[in-house]
């Protein structure tokens, strides 16, 4: 198939314009200027607009969004865990497939077409036969109580994904956090997502309390964890990086939500682990937190991606990147909107091992593409998509046309 439209974004840098792709099946074959049909060939024309990679959204919780707006933000973290877990009950798998549908619409519609979403109920899973968008479904456990089954949860996640070989699904591994998972649990999941070449996330230095917490001190997180909850590695460390390091917690290439507190003695660990940061700017808005070490993580090498979080916790519903890279380049300005781009599309791409499948146009990635229609085309159009509040018009993902805006 060919597709033809006036600009193709290949990379930052690199557009082609008029721009054509020849994609077979799933995948990019030739990206040029002056590609011509082959006999017989199905063309599909797009006068007037660019097209650009889809982005990544490293950090989402599709299954959440019908409590938008329901829980208040708040400093203390975990008073709003208790209010979540308060939510908990009317989560069915119905309100959660409702979420997931609603969530993946929103996001194709403004421009991402991959996301990775933890995944607390397999159940909300089961009958979900399809999503609009690439979602790398990441399982998340927790032992508060008993030590949950990873290995038959994991081999039942497979088959259902194999059961399913046409959606463009993967799965990635999540313990939650390091107050609700156990060193023993991250070690395990760590395995796992060496073993089965999966990604591996987990929430780590969200607030200050799950620092004070680990460090052995008092904290809020008290009042919310069962009474009986008490864990030996709840002493002496200075940070949740800290605590990784002196647990061995974190397998290499780990993907690291929020990260809002860590301390220059954290970064040796973060490179050598070869870590990728997620921050998830509205959400960070939403609760308050201090200003993000950006500038330290990035002088020191080490990849930050934007994410989302969940609409419980920010008010970017539509789940929209543009919202995050907005956001963030407000707290940050010496950022380029280049450098922004890339935190949504190569540097997610490559933490999820696909660097040479998505975050670009060239051939061997895969076809997801976004057609934006820009009211005044100029050579760079990286910084006017991002600063587009529009929908995309277009939207394919794994070679197939998900969502078009016009008829
Ligand atoms: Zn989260």
């Amino acid at each position: 198939m060919l597709i033809r439209a006036d600009a193709i974004l290949e990379a930052p840098g690199k557009i082609h314009r008029p721009g054509q792709l020849r994609i077979r099946a799933d995948i990019i074959q030739e990206v040029g200027s002056d590609l011509k049909p082959f006999v017989g060939e199905e063309i599909l024309d797009f006068p007037g607009l660019t097209l650009t990679p889809g982005w990544i959204n490293l950090h989402a919780h599709l299954e959440l969004a019908s409590l938008h707006g329901v829980l208040t933000p708040g400093k203390d973290f975990p008073i709003w865990l208790k209010q979540i877990l308060g939510c908990l009950p009317g989560l069915t798998p119905e309100v959660r497939r409702e979420s997931i549908f609603r969530s993946t619409q929103n996001a194709l519609r403004n421009g991402t077409t991959s996301i990775l979403s933890i995944t607390s109920d397999i159940q909300a899973m089961a009958g979900l036969t399809s999503t609009a968008s690439r979602v790398w479904w990441a399982l998340e456990f927790m032992d508060l109580q008993n030590p949950p089954e990873v290995s038959p949860v994991l081999e039942r996640a497979m088959a259902w994904l194999s059961r399913n070989p046409a959606n463009a699904w993967h799965l990635a591994l999540s313990p939650h956090a390091p107050y609700t998972a156990s060193p023993q649990l991250y070690r395990e999941i760590a395995g796992l997502s060496l073993r089965h070449k999966l990604p591996f996330t987990t929430h780590l230095a969200e607030s200050p309390e799950e620092t004070a917490m680990l460090g052995g001190k008092k904290s809020s997180f008290q009042d919310v964890l069962p009474k009986e909850f008490h864990r030996n590695d709840f002493q002496n460390s200075q940070s949740a990086v800290d605590w990784s390091n002196r647990n061995q917690v974190l397998p290499s290439g780990a993907i690291l939500a929020h990260l809002n507190e860590f301390q220059p003695s954290d970064l040796p660990y973060l490179k050598e682990r070869e870590a990728t940061v997620v921050h998830c700017p509205t959400c960070h808005e939403w609760f308050g937190r201090k200003p993000f070490s950006f500038d330290l993580l990035k002088e020191n090498k080490i990849p930050v991606c934007l994410g989302t979080d969940s609409p419980a916790s920010s008010g970017n519903l539509s789940l929209d990147l543009r919202a995050e890279a907005r956001l963030f380049r407000e707290w940050h300005p010496h950022v380029s909107a280049h450098e922004a781009w890339e935190m949504i599309t190569t540097t997610p791409a490559h933490a999820l091992g696909s660097g040479l499948q998505l975050g670009t146009l060239k051939s061997g990635s895969w076809a997801d593409w976004v057609g934006w229609r820009l009211p005044e085309p100029r050579e760079d159009p990286i910084p006017q998509i991002l600063e587009s509040h529009d929908l995309a018009e277009v939207t394919c993902v794994a070679g197939k046309v998900v969502h078009h805006e016009q008829i």
